[in-house]
């Protein structure tokens, strides 16, 4: 950490500063020019709130210079993060992948349909919710256990794996033998007893990007997980919260490049959440492959515009199969496969 002093700081402001850093178990270097005296912290500054030698008399600014998160930051796998799953699928590395289904798991008609077609267009997980964080109480909240069996069914039957979320500790047993990837909603992000226990088990964890969360938060909740000793996270760019209304959220494709400098963790572009229409989804999901995503998640199903949730950012079975086109392109214009 780094503690520029304003330039009529006396030595007694000085002195107690170097006094605060050093009882935090900060070893403090000191250098006064000839206006200003700049003291620059060493030690376990990842666990100091810093805003607490920002009020004192005396100082001007604070700055971190090591970042908060230090597992899921770049740093501690300089040379990413690599997911392998069973069936040889390998997420994080040059292969670039498709992530896709219904919002919610509605039928196994809708459900074999699915993952027949998201298969044959070169998808290798199948997603679907039978757990829904619907805003509204009211609005279909998924099918539960009887759900994820379907989910299971389609997916073994086409060599997919299983994408699906978990919205309370309570879920996670009775989920571990449906689920290959435990999602981990918008809604749930800081939802910190969740993501600890996720960090007990030992199955990946895509974690979503909460609606109005920075990308440094983004990441400290992926430390929970990690912290566990569970060290398949995947991170997930959903859109944002922005003034704009032309959009359901603000796409940020500025995070995925981001994210990628920052941390080691594979990260996944979501237009359909991001932008919530369906003819925003492909422009989006050929941007994020542009900008370094590891893998797409998209919402699609044999009748998108019957979809018992989220219909109109769902894509028809057909556009999709368009879209893997497109991407595949891409993916080799920036040097990779999908
Ligand atoms: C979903 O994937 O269907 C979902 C609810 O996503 P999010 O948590 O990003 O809103
Ligand atoms: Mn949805």
């Amino acid at each position: 950490m780094i503690v520029a002093m304003q330039e009529k700081a006396t030595e007694e402001q000085i002195d107690a500063v170097i006094d605060a850093m050093t009882e935090a178990g900060v070893e403090v270097h000191r250098t006064t020019g000839e206006s200003q005296t700049i003291l620059a912290g060493v030690g376990p500054t990842a666990s100091i709130d810093l805003s607490k030698f920002e009020i004192l008399p005396g100082v001007m600014r604070v700055h971190r210079i090591s970042s908060p998160y230090k597992l899921a930051g770049r740093g501690w796998r300089p040379e990413g993060t690599v997911i392998q799953f069973r069936n040889g699928v390998k997420l994080g590395g040059e292969r670039i992948h498709a992530m896709a289904g219904p919002c919610s798991v509605e039928s196994r008609e809708q459900m074999l349909e699915t993952a027949q077609r998201v298969k044959a267009a070169g998808g290798a997980f199948l997603r679907g919710g039978a757990y829904k964080p619907r805003s509204s109480p009211y609005s279909f909240q998924g099918m539960g256990i009887p759900g994820l069996e379907l989910m299971r069914e389609a997916a073994d039957a086409h060599g997919l794996l299983v994408v699906t979320e978990v919205m309370e500790i309570a879920q996670i047993e009775p989920m571990l033998s449906y689920v290959d990837v435990f999602q981990v909603g918008a809604r749930n992000m800081q939802n910190f007893n969740l993501l600890r226990e996720l960090g007990q088990i030992r199955k990946p964890v895509l974690l979503k990007r909460g609606i109005a969360a920075t990308i440094e938060e983004l990441l400290l909740s992926s430390e929970y997980i990690l912290s566990g000793g569970n060290y398949e996270v995947i991170l997930c760019e959903r859109g944002i919260r922005t003034y704009e209304t032309a959009t359901r959220n603000t796409m940020d494709i500025s995070a995925i490049p981001m994210v990628k400098k920052l941390s080691h963790l594979p990260i996944v572009a979501d237009p359909s959440h991001g932008t919530g229409r369906r003819d925003m989804v492909a422009p989006m999901a050929r941007a994020a492959v542009a900008a370094g995503a590891d893998a797409i998640l998209v919402e699609v199903h044999p009748n998108a515009d019957k979809a018992a949730s989220d219909a109109a950012q769902t894509l028809y079975l057909d556009q999709f199969d368009q879209l893997m086109k497109e991407l595949r392109l891409i993916a080799t214009a920036v040097g990779r496969t999908m």
